[in-house]
């Protein structure tokens, strides 16, 4: 068996946001090739996670490492992490009036071959290369030219985040409940974008309540987290289990 090469690896992660601790003693290791479901109900901890991960500095890290590719990112910006090989997909994305979308898109695209010493593309070049992007979330060319979000229903800011992630073709795609709000063919098609995304070099994290995304996109583990901390892994079987039994029975085994 090779051994495949480690994207991220956290350790003992607790943090913190008003003094208010949200993360205890949280563990994961993320290596390439592998999708990682994160489940959990409503406050369990996982859109705190994903933008502690982002660099969100609205949080304090008390303790622990988050090491990318076997480095410690503690230390750095969000826009340094994403740069290095992490995306983060919002949970409720935000808004930009007044900022095309297409305009929005090409300065975070530049940004990033800036930081990695790589020409930047001028807007005619970024058009077409855009415009083959939005064919893997089948979008209307005419969401370029509309504000970042701005009166895009919930299923076309879902859509709009995961045209980004192609665009920055990261390492490590945090997904946070990307599938909350979808129809069922706008479900199959963000599936599909994600799994024509993904190869052996990268990792996707699928923060996710429902086992529904799963039946499209496969991961290879699926974590439960509770009260700040992965209580319980397992593989496909569990989304099932959970879906028919709840979160419930898992109280017990974590508090032996
Ligand atoms: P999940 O994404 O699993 O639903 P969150 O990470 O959003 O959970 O929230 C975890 C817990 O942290 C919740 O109890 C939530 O109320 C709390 N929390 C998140 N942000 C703040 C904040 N700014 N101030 C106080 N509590 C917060
Ligand atoms: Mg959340």
């Amino acid at each position: 068996m090779t051994e495949s090469k480690t994207i991220l690896e956290i350790k003992n992660l607790n943090a913190s946001i008003d003094d208010i601790k949200i993360l205890n003693n949280l563990n994961l290791t993320v290596n390439a090739g592998e999708i990682h479901a994160i489940m959990g109900r409503n406050g369990s901890g996982k859109s705190t996670f994903s933008k502690v991960v982002a660099g969100h500095p609205a949080y304090n890290i008390l303790n622990g490492d988050i090491k990318f590719k076997g480095n410690s990112i503690l230390n750095l910006e969000p826009e340094e992490r994403s740069h290095l090989g992490i995306f983060l997909a919002f949970q409720y994305p935000i808004e930009i009036p007044g900022v095309s979308n297409e305009d929005f898109l090409r300065l975070a695209y530049n940004a990033k071959m800036k930081s990695l010493n790589k020409p930047e593309i001028d807007p005619i070049e970024f058009f077409s290369y855009i415009t083959k992007k939005l064919e893997i979330v089948e979008m209307d060319p005419i969401f370029l030219t509309r504000n970042v979000n701005e009166g895009f229903s919930g299923g076309e800011k879902k859509r709009n985040e995961i045209l980004q992630m192609a665009l920055l073709d990261s390492e490590l795609a945090i997904l946070d409940e990307t599938d909350s709000g979808l129809d069922i063919d706008a479900l199959k098609i963000i599936s599909k974008g994600i799994n024509e995304l993904m190869n052996k070099n990268k990792a996707i994290i699928l923060i996710t309540h429902y086992q529904r995304l799963l039946d499209y996109v496969k991961p290879d583990f699926i974590h439960v987290m509770q009260k700040g901390k992965i209580i319980k892994t397992g593989n496909s079987e569990l989304a099932k289990e959970l879906e028919i039994k709840g979160y419930e029975w898992l109280k017990d085994e974590a508090e032996i």
